[in-house]
């Protein structure tokens, strides 16, 4: 596979993560008045973050942790 072809692959699986997350939580107002917690951001290592707890999944099923990077904004998940 050439490689632009591998780049443009990669390009929109990250796309669609980031998508798939603001559509679970509802884009960037879904941030709004949520809790802050110690956690380290794994882009920056900033000590603070945004979370937010969500069942996605069956209720029998342990709750996913969302997070959001204070200082970055970056967005990571958790369980
Ligand atoms: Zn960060």
């Amino acid at each position: 596979m050439p490689l632009h072809a591998c780049l443009l692959q990669l390009i929109k699986r990250v796309q669609l993560k980031r998508k798939e997350v603001d559509d679970v939580l509802g884009g960037e107002e879904a941030w709004a008045n949520v809790q802050k917690t110690d956690v380290t951001c794994p882009k920056c290592t900033y000590h603070q973050a945004y979370f937010m707890e969500i069942q996605i999944r069956s209720a029998d099923e342990p709750a996913t942790l969302f997070f959001k990077c204070v200082q970055c904004a970056a967005q990571w998940r958790e369980g």
